[in-house]
């Protein structure tokens, strides 16, 4: 076996209660403190042998306590993205100073699309990783010098140098299992996600997504415009070593884009957890035909995560989402009937968004009636084509994607729609979903049917009227 330098995977601490980590795609504090497992740093650490995996926020650690742990390492891989970028370079100079000859890696979406820019920012960074990261990291960790290493950009004499592209991963059962790495590092407890049962794990059985959505980041410059997948049998087999792990956990979630992009291998690997008899969920496109629907609700699948982003079909089409209105009506309609519950997404401030079409897709959600939902503001990261559609017209203001605490800004408006009007749309579209008869009803009802959820749910309730009353309050709504 190679020699492998002594490796720390860090998620940096930044703003408060910050879901910014790396698994998740669009970073902002959320209404409710949630989570996502660092999905993407557990990857390469799973190729490092005797590395550690340190999650920052989930953990509560601030800078101080994460940069005396710079002493016991040799190399440091951090994860960062658009709106946490600033601060995850102070954490690396932090790290630096505490031990300056520790070698210091940026990976992510923000600096793939921008390898030498991101580099740049600051003497602390030794290099920074293209998009598909794991074994660059790997073939790093084991001391190969940098310039023969296909996928990173680095500094050398003062200068900044660019290897080769790395081929993307064809052979994804090559990755070796996440699950090992969050037993070893992560406490499955500290990860929340509001619609998902408590505790879960997540991870991911393939990357990409054969969708062009304009707004999306991972697709377009991270996991590429198709489905790699990992085979059915090793994803049902980590499932089955996750299940000796942590016996505690209640819920697996399958974190790909679009786990439903393959429709013969979501349904097999169904199967396969069916076997297990475990309850798990996933992210799923509004297209996914009733048939396969319920393979999946008898094999154990307890909720969809869709994106709808707007209940507008010029919207639809402006951001090349591939999705008719009516289909997402009719698969919503079919999911409800089988009892699989829906979380579904949807964004104010995309390319064409009007009033009216504020007032459709508020409607829409009111008819279509997911069991819960998330409203965010369209976010323009770049690498993405609706970064540079917004640049290109001149919508996007000065000014970052989250403000100073975390929260999500309008960073994009219209000369017909001022950015002050789609930042407020979000809470007027949370306030007529959510303050309904029937759904305050039904929240209601699954409280008295289970206290554990309902002490829950309130808790999550209040987190959210704080969230929105201190939302009102943010510079960004100005
Ligand atoms: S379908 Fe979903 S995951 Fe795929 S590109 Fe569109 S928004 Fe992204």
């Amino acid at each position: 076996m190679a020699d492998y330098v002594r490796t720390l995977f860090l998620h940096p601490p930044s703003f408060q209660g910050f879901d910014g980590g790396a698994g998740s795609r669009y970073q902002a504090r959320r209404e409710v403190r949630s989570f996502w497992y660092p999905t993407w740093l557990a990857q390469p650490a799973a190729l490092v042998p005797g590395s550690r995996l340190v999650d920052a926020p989930p953990a509560g650690l601030a800078l101080e306590d994460v940069a005396p742990l710079a002493r016991d390492y040799e190399l440091a891989v951090l994860h960062t993205s658009t709106p946490s970028f600033a601060y995850d370079v102070r954490v690396a100079e932090a790290l630096k100073l505490a031990n300056p000859g520790l070698r210091i890696g940026l990976v992510g979406a923000h600096v793939a699309v921008q390898r030498e820019a991101a580099l740049a920012a600051s003497r602390a960074l030794d290099f920074v990783c293209g998009s598909e990261f794991d074994f660059t990291i790997q073939e790093v960790a084991q001391g190969r010098p940098l310039h023969s290493i296909p996928g990173l950009s680095y500094r050398v004499n003062g200068g900044l140098r660019r290897t080769g592209e790395r081929l993307p991963l064809e052979n994804m059962d090559a990755l070796p299992f996440v699950v090992d790495v969050y037993h070893r590092d992560l406490v499955v407890e500290q990860y929340f996600i509001g619609y998902l049962l408590h505790p879960y794990v997540s991870l991911y059985t393939g990357r990409g997504c054969r969708s062009k959505c304009t707004f999306c980041l991972w697709p377009q410059t991270v996991g590429g415009q198709r489905y790699r997948t990992r085979s059915v049998e090793h994803v049902v087999a980590e499932i089955a070593r996750a299940r000796r792990l942590f016996p505690q956990v209640r819920e697996y979630f399958f974190d790909d884009d679009t786990f439903t992009d393959d429709l013969p291998r979501a349904e097999a690997i169904a199967r396969g957890l069916g076997g297990l008899g475990v309850t798990w969920s996933c992210n799923a496109k509004a297209n996914v035909p009733c048939a396969t629907l319920k393979v999946l609700k008898d094999n154990g699948l307890r909720l969809l995560l869709v994106g709808y982003e707007s209940g507008s079909q010029a919207i639809l089409n402006n951001i090349k989402k591939g999705l008719r209105v009516e289909r997402a009506r009719q698969f919503t309609e079919q999911a409800k009937a089988l009892g699989i519950k829906i979380h579904g997404t949807f964004i104010m401030g995309l390319p064409g968004e009007t009033r009216e079409t504020i007032e459709a897709t508020i409607r829409f959600a009111q008819e279509i009636d997911p069991d819960t939902l998330q409203v965010s503001l369209a976010a323009p990261y770049p690498g993405t084509a609706l970064y540079r559609e917004a640049l290109e017209h001149g919508w996007l203001a000065e000014g970052d994607l989250v403000d100073g605490r975390g929260v999500q800004t309008a960073v994009i408006g219209y000369p017909h729609l001022p950015r002050t009007e789609i930042f407020a749309a979000v809470e007027q579209f949370y306030r007529r979903f959510y303050f309904r008869p029937r759904k305050i009803f039904a929240m209601a009802s699954e409280m008295v049917r289970d206290p554990a959820m309902g002490r829950r749910r309130l808790k999550e309730g209040l987190e959210f009227l704080r969230f929105l009353s201190r939302r009102r309050e943010a510079p960004a709504a100005t």
